[in-house]
Parts: structure tokens; C-alpha cells; sequence
């Protein structure tokens, strides 16, 4: 079957590679629908933080189940989001349902090859099903946003809040559009990119242009001089982890949502400052999906195409064949780019077609 294969560094090959093979319990074979390329991709792909080579990246995808034959409940042409980590058992976390803070799992993408294929064989239990006129790429946005519910469900929301994102990239947008399914009364976004922060103010959001001064002191003004009770740092730039601890109101609360890209370091009085204001700071990790039918991947579900907007972050879905190109662009940022998608199946591109 065909696969984009990172062979090394800068290494990306659009090529044939040899059947999946069956993984986990009642194995279901599916053909890979939409997977969307993550900045952890960007990083496996550009920055040498692939766990081995060769690998096949991709880890946010949709699903149409070609064959299950253990599964009573799935059939042939079912579509679906996959949940891409595969647990250990008897793992103390993963016991009680909390995958992502068990050690030893594996994962799809990552540790071992992930969607950028035509074919996977995927345990039931990761099998998230979806309604089958849901757009393939639609149902691939259910990873990120799964990471970017699990976030915000992390924070206390008070009565009429206010919330800040830092980042309009799409997890920052997700995060954003989730504050206000929560309950929060008004949510700014804040961005350097003109592109990104049109998208936001389409969706409904108060937007600060970051570029036209220091994102704390412009989150102040916009909130009376409060600051917003709620900030999420989605950007992973340490400075704006700075002015997300800077720009909270007193008892605020911050969310880490963007893995770093550098050491942060905190000077005294910013520490001092976030003692004296009882900030809380929130470190979050992946989503849950336990228990099935209950879980965060469900309500992304529920939600998805009716108040949490998906569409609109989408920039780019091209075939898979041109994976290595793309990855080119998106690792010297010769092209603007918010969400990449591939279209695997042939649905998908049929959707991309007709859309
Ligand atoms: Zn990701």
C-alpha cells in the first residue's frame, strides 16, 4: 500500500510499503479517511523529534471500516475517528482510564507507524464512531480537539468570565471555541497573523493583534484593567507563557497548552506577582476517552459541525502523494498555513471535490 514514510531528518517519501499488520484486541482493518498534520509532525518531520526512523507519521485521522471482523457492532463503510494511543495493560493509570498518563503505551504516529497510509489495523476499543454523513475531514479534527477540550476542562469557570487564548493557531482556536461552549461570557483571541485572527473574529471572537503591542497590557485594557480570569497559553513561544501568567486577573487561572519550544525563564517579580495574584497554572496532556460513550472524545462528537467549527481552520487538504512537498513548505514556512490535511480515501477527496 502507499504511505508517507520519513525515512530521516527532512526525509519524506511518498512510497510503497508492505500490508499493516492486526494490533490490539479485535483488530478492525480501515482505510485511513483525512489525517491532518499536527506541529509535532512539523517537528518529527524537520527538528529530529521522531522516536525512530523509519516511520510513517499521523496521528489526528478519520476511519472507514473496511473489516471487522471481531466487532458485531462495526460494519463495512462505518466512518469514524480513531483515538491514536494504544494503552498498556495492567499499567496503574491506564486501569482507571487515564491512558495518557500511563507509561509504556504506544501510539500511532509516533512510536509506531500512523495514518499517513492507505490502511491500518486499529484496535475496536480506539474506534470512535461518527455519523456517516460527517465530512472525513471533519471527523480527523476530532484528536485536536479532543486535546484542546481536555484543557479547558481542566478550569473553573466563574460566573460572567472572561477568558484569553494566546494563539489562533487550531488548537487555539479550538480551546477558544470550547470556553464559550463551557459558559464563559467572552472570550479574546489574541495572534500575530492578520489570516489567523480574521478566521477568529468570523467565528465570533474578540481578537487582539499582538503585533500593535504587549499582548498582558492589551488584554488589560480590553478587560478594564482586570485581566481575564482565564488565559491559555496555545502558541508553545515561552514569551507568551510569560504574557499568559502576566495579562491573568488576581485568582486567575492559566492553562499550558502549548508544549514549549525553548526554557522559559521566570524572572522574580513575574513569580512574586503570580503569588501575590493566587494564580493557578494547569499542565494538560492529550484527552480522555473513558468512559466510552461518557468520554471527552464523545462530546467532541456531539458537538462537532453543530456550535464547534472546524471547517473554517482547515487551510490546505491535498492528496497524500504530495506529502513530501508539503511537509517542504511547512518546514521553511514558504506557504501560510493554519490546519493541513491529506485526503486519503478516495471519499475524502470526492468531498474535497465537491465542496
Ligand atoms: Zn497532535
Amino acid at each position: 500500500m502507499k504511505a508517507a514514510i520519513l525515512n530521516g531528518l527532512n526525509d519524506l517519501e511518498y512510497a510503497d510499503i508492505p500490508e499493516p499488520e492486526p494490533v490490539g484486541e479485535n483488530p478492525v482493518l480501515i482505510r485511513v479517511g483525512a489525517v491532518g498534520v499536527c506541529g509535532s509532525d512539523v517537528l518529527r518531520y524537520g527538528h529530529g523529534k521522531a522516536y525512530h526512523y523509519p516511520l510513517v507519521l499521523g496521528h489526528e485521522f478519520s476511519a472507514i471500516v473496511e473489516e471487522a471482523p471481531d466487532s458485531p457492532h462495526l460494519s463495512a463503510g462505518d466512518r469514524a475517528a480513531v483515538f491514536p494511543l494504544l494503552h498498556r495493560h495492567g499499567d496503574p493509570m491506564s486501569e482507571i482510564g487515564e491512558y495518557a498518563l500511563g507509561t509504556g503505551y504506544d501510539y500511532f504516529g509516533s512510536r509506531r507507524h500512523g495514518a499517513m497510509s492507505e490502511r491500518m489495523w486499529v484496535p475496536e476499543q480506539s474506534i470512535f464512531r461518527v455519523p456517516n454523513d460527517m465530512p472525513l475531514t471533519h471527523a480527523a479534527m476530532v484528536e485536536p480537539a479532543g486535546v484542546a477540550l481536555h484543557a479547558m476542562l481542566k478550569v473553573q469557570i466563574p460566573t460572567h468570565a472572561t477568558a484569553l487564548v494566546i494563539g489562533a493557531g487550531p488548537i487555539g482556536a479550538l480551546a477558544a471555541q470550547w470556553l464559550r461552549i463551557l459558559g464563559c461570557s467572552r472570550v479574546l483571541v489574541a495572534d500575530i497573523d492578520d489570516r489567523k485572527l480574521e478566521t477568529m473574529s468570523r467565528l465570533g471572537f474578540e481578537t487582539i493583534d499582538a503585533k500593535t503591542g504587549d499582548t498582558a497590557d492589551l488584554a488589560r485594557a480590553a478587560t478594564d484593567g482586570w485581566g481575564p480570569q482565564i488565559v491559555v497559553e496555545a502558541t508553545g513561544n515561552p514569551k507568551a507563557l510569560i504574557q499568559a501568567i502576566e495579562s491573568a486577573s488576581v485568582q486567575g487561572q492559566v492553562v499550558l497548552l502549548g508544549d514549549l519550544s525553548g526554557d522559559l525563564h521566570l524572572a522574580k517579580d513575574t513569580v512574586s506577582s503570580l503569588l501575590r495574584r493566587e494564580l493557578r497554572l494547569y499542565g494538560t496532556w492529550n484527552a480522555k476517552v473513558t468512559p466510552k460513550g461518557r468520554s471527552e472524545w464523545d462530546m467532541v462528537i456531539a458537538h462537532l459541525g453543530r456550535d464547534l467549527h472546524v471547517d473554517e481552520l482547515i487551510s490546505h487538504v491535498r492528496p497524500l502523494g504530495e506529502a513530501p512537498a508539503v511537509f517542504r513548505r511547512l518546514t521553511d514556512r514558504s506557504i501560510w498555513y493554519n490546519k493541513v490535511l491529506f485526503a486519503v480515501a478516495a471519499e475524502a477527496q470526492e468531498e474535497v471535490r465537491t465542496s
